[in-house]
């Protein structure tokens, strides 16, 4: 069967929750963050919960939208390149000038990009139509009436909407509200994530490796993800794995964390799956089995508030439990994770894009599960890489997308068009 034919229901397993079933379940779960007044150089990457209208006209003058002479349109008409104007330069006006300029009839005065437009002057001419003169200008192209004039609210009237509660401000929106006259806007911050990796396997990268052990990528990779989807995120390196650790540990972090993300420790069973252990018993986080691969285990819950197991906190906070393989991690962080980071802003805009391409080669996915195989996109074309399995990393640093290969498929052909998410 090729993708886009109709999934043969009986290839999902009803045990396993779906993708968007699980994702939906978690988007209910998330209260936005309270909204906050910050200056404006802070609240980048935050999302507005205001709007943002003109304090004045935009721009709130007249001015000139080139360098040149301001003059009145009708004392050019006749300028042409055989029979050039010429009148006197009486001045110069050049932004942020705020004297009162007044042109008489038969001059010019010499103006400059953004500076106020002379009264009685209509027209702009630009400094490339003219010889350049200093006392007196030689003209050799008619201007007509409003030519290289930026009028007084030709952007945006007073009052205007120019940004809408709901917008990430990002370069431009903060743009906007300078421009606007803003100094601070009203915005859901940046939620604050704390990721923890457990295992008593893991070392510090600097640290001597020995048999055994392996160095901690989780942390730091989850935690580059999470600054990334625009979150302010710490990392708490190697959780031990001891059933009355993980409590305290989550604990201490409560206070200054808006998402908890922990890695490892929640495999399909065993006494060392200590993450599930732990919270399992304060009842408000759940464990699922989703139908995906890599990242098939995955929990989700609110831990906080009121103490349950010794954990407490002003409000929930939301708490994801990834696997531990890195390949499941990051794929369960894009899938969900990055998509809860926004709606604590009260967006939704952190979606992966999605686009279609035709596969280089044939793939592979388990019947009943929903394949995101690393894949290197180039324009139309999509090349899964060698190394599918969930440990493998090393070809992680070549992924700049994911392929998507639906439940009921098992094996897709060259040639064939898939969905593609691109990795941010
Ligand atoms: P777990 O989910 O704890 O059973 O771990 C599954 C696999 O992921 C094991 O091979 C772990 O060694 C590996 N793993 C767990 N945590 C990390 C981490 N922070 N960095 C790299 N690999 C990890
Ligand atoms: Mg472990």
């Amino acid at each position: 069967m090729t993708s886009g034919a109709t999934p043969d229901a009986t290839a999902v397993d009803s045990s396993l929750s779906s993708v968007e079933a699980y994702r939906t379940a978690i988007l209910a779960a998330i209260a936005p963050l309270a909204p906050a007044s910050l200056e404006l150089a802070a609240a980048e990457g935050c999302v507005l919960a205001e709007d943002v209208t003109a304090a004045v006209a935009l721009p709130s003058f007249d001015n000139s939208g080139m360098d040149g002479y301001a003059v009145r349109a009708a004392d050019v008409a006749g300028a042409a390149e055989d029979s050039p104007v010429t009148l006197p330069v009486t001045g110069e006006v050049a932004a942020g000038d705020i004297g009162a300029h007044r042109l008489a009839p038969g001059t010019a005065i010499r103006i400059m990009t953004g500076a106020q437009l002379p009264a009685e002057a209509d027209a702009v001419v630009p400094v490339e139509w003219t010889d350049g003169g200093a006392a007196r200008v030689a003209i050799r192209r008619a201007a007509e009436h409003g030519n290289a004039v930026r009028y007084a609210g030709g952007d945006a009237t007073e009052g205007e909407t120019l940004l809408t509660a709901g917008t990430r401000m990002r370069p431009m929106q903060i743009a906007v509200a300078a421009s606007a006259g803003r100094s601070a806007v009203t915005v859901r911050p940046r939620p604050r994530v704390v990721v923890l990796s457990t295992g008593d396997e893991l070392t510090e990268p600097g640290s001597p490796l020995v048999p055994g052990r392996i160095w901690d990528s989780n942390s730091y990779m989850i935690a580059a993800a999470a600054r990334e989807a625009g979150a302010i995120a710490y990392r708490r390196s190697g959780v031990p794995d001891d059933p009355k650790g993980v409590l305290p540990a989550l604990e201490e972090q409560l206070a200054h964390a808006d998402l908890l993300i922990t890695t490892g420790g929640v495999s399909m069973g065993g006494e060392h799956d200590v993450v599930k252990a732990a919270l399992r018993e304060l009842g408000t986080v759940t464990f699922r089995k989703v139908a995906m691969q890599p990242g098939m285990p995955q929990g989700f819950g609110v831990i906080g508030p009121g103490g349950a197991g010794g954990v407490s906190a002003e409000r929930g906070v939301p708490i994801f439990t990834l696997p531990g393989n890195p390949v499941s991690a990051y794929v369960s962080f894009q899938m969900f994770v990055r998509p809860a980071i926004a709606a604590l802003q009260g967006a939704d805009d952190l979606s992966l894009p999605s686009v279609r391409a035709t596969l280089t080669g044939p793939v592979r996915s388990p019947s009943g599960r929903r394949s995101y195989l690393r894949a290197v996109l180039d324009g139309s074309k999509v090349t899964p890489l060698s190394g599918q399995g969930s440990h493998q990393i090393a070809y992680l640093g070549r992924a700049n997308a994911l392929i998507v290969v639906p439940e009921w498929e098992t094996r897709l052909p060259a040639d064939d068009e898939v969905e593609v998410l691109v990795l941010p």
